[in-house]
């Protein structure tokens, strides 16, 4: 299966001036991370709070500038793309993030709101075939076209994150990164969201990088998975695959931190020890050993590399 992003040794770290002028620290966001989204497929991000998964989504965006490594975009590094190259791109990769209402424009009508990346980027286009695109999008995101005259407060929280994916549809992208798409939603609209997306994705053979910490929308929207901790992923494959036989430790208590799907499943007892360490001073070794109940002496030593279980599945773990 052909690949439509391609991440290759990752690393995003922050200078924190450290008393003396000349004395720098780092705080390691992202080090060293490599994984792929296939086309047409979701790729799923997970982690807790500031393990460097959102960082890497910005990099990706072009937000920030990354501290090594490359991201090839249909095989080419994105940055290394001249100006002409760099707007074609930012129309192909699209962005959904967690809270429509914080990211539509409170003063324009959604009309005005879906075409306003038209009217920067595609000037050639006349007021009608803007008004077309406005139409077409919102349709295919379940809203009525009539709706484009009204202002975003005037939807509620599900229909406002249609808003947010009409807009992002308008430009055709073949990527979209959806940072936490419905952790923002009640229930019954996650499901809705959710099930929009994945309609989208086949019907538009759309490819999304999915950002998110609920393992349940985690497991209904992804292909594929990697799990992040403190800046690094410790376990990647298939969604199937991690799901079914979960190995990294880390990966194990995140599971078992999970609220059960029914009533009658007993929720498993995390077995996470304290909190996570901080990204400015990770722990040596193995950066998931002061917290890991399965730890030996030698975790605290050597730094574990990700390493192919089965196919497709590979964990950063000594004792895997
Ligand atoms: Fe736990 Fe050691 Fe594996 Fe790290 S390498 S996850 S500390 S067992």
């Amino acid at each position: 299966m052909d690949q439509i992003l391609e991440i290759k040794g990752l690393r995003k770290y922050f200078p924190i001036a450290e008393g003396g002028f000349f004395k720098t620290a780092w705080v390691k966001a992202v080090d060293n991370i490599s994984f792929s989204v296939q086309k047409g497929q979701t790729f799923a991000l997970v982690g807790e709070s500031g393990c460097g998964k959102t960082t890497t989504a910005r990099i990706i965006l072009l937000l920030d500038n990354p501290t090594a490594g490359i991201v090839l975009f249909c095989g080419k590094n994105i940055f290394g793309l001249n100006p002409g190259e760099i707007r074609q791109y930012r129309s192909s990769v699209q962005a959904v993030f967690q809270d429509p209402y914080s990211s539509l424009s409170p003063r324009l009508r959604v009309g005005a709101i879906i075409s306003e990346p038209l009217r920067a980027n595609r000037k050639h286009l006349t007021k009608a075939a803007i008004q077309e695109k406005v139409n077409e999008v919102l349709l295919q995101v379940g809203l009525d076209p009539e709706m484009a005259t009204l202002f975003p407060h005037e939807f509620s929280g599900g229909q406002r994150q249609r808003i947010a994916i009409a807009r992002s549809l308008v430009q055709q992208p073949s990527l979209i990164v959806l940072d936490e798409p419905v952790s923002a939603l009640d229930i019954s609209m996650q499901a809705q969201i959710m099930n929009l997306l994945k309609e989208l994705q086949d019907r538009l053979k759309l490819s999304y990088l999915l950002i998110a910490h609920n393992l349940a929308t985690v497991r209904y929207m992804s292909h594929a998975i990697g799990i992040m901790y403190l800046g690094k992923l410790v376990e990647k494959g298939a969604s199937e695959a991690v799901f079914a036989k979960r190995l990294h430790p880390y990966t194990q208590a995140l599971f078992s931190a999970a609220l059960p799907t029914h009533p009658d499943l007993v929720q498993e007892s995390p077995y996470m020890l304290g909190e996570v360490p901080s990204a400015l001073n990770p722990p040596p070794g193995c950066r998931f050993h002061p917290r890991c109940s399965s730890a030996k002496p030698i975790c605290s030593r050597v730094e574990p590399e990700l390493k192919m279980i089965a196919p497709g599945h590979e964990v950063a773990c000594l004792l895997c």
